[in-house]
């Protein structure tokens, strides 16, 4: 089965596959979406369905995204407690 790189959209083989999050890139596919630096599998933020690196992620969406995530967490306790 060949998978489609979630980038380039082109077919990819399984000796140049590189997997991450679940998708198949290309080794030169694999890069962080803003900055264009190269990602390790495994070890790489997602947004959007576009790779970033942990650094450009934290700075775009980081913050916003843990207190929006500990809010959700917090009514959930509150809700289980009422
Ligand atoms: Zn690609
Ligand atoms: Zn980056």
């Amino acid at each position: 089965m060949v998978a489609y790189c979630p980038i380039c959209g082109k077919p990819v083989y399984f000796g140049e596959k590189k997997r991450s999050l679940g998708r198949d890139y290309h080794p030169l596919c694999l890069k962080c979406f803003r900055c264009k630096s190269q990602l390790s599998p495994g070890n790489h933020a997602e947004h959007d369905d576009k790779p970033y690196c942990n650094h450009c992620y934290m700075k775009q969406f980081g913050p916003r995204d843990v207190s929006r995530a500990l809010k959700q967490k917090s009514l959930k306790k509150k809700y289980r407690f009422t």
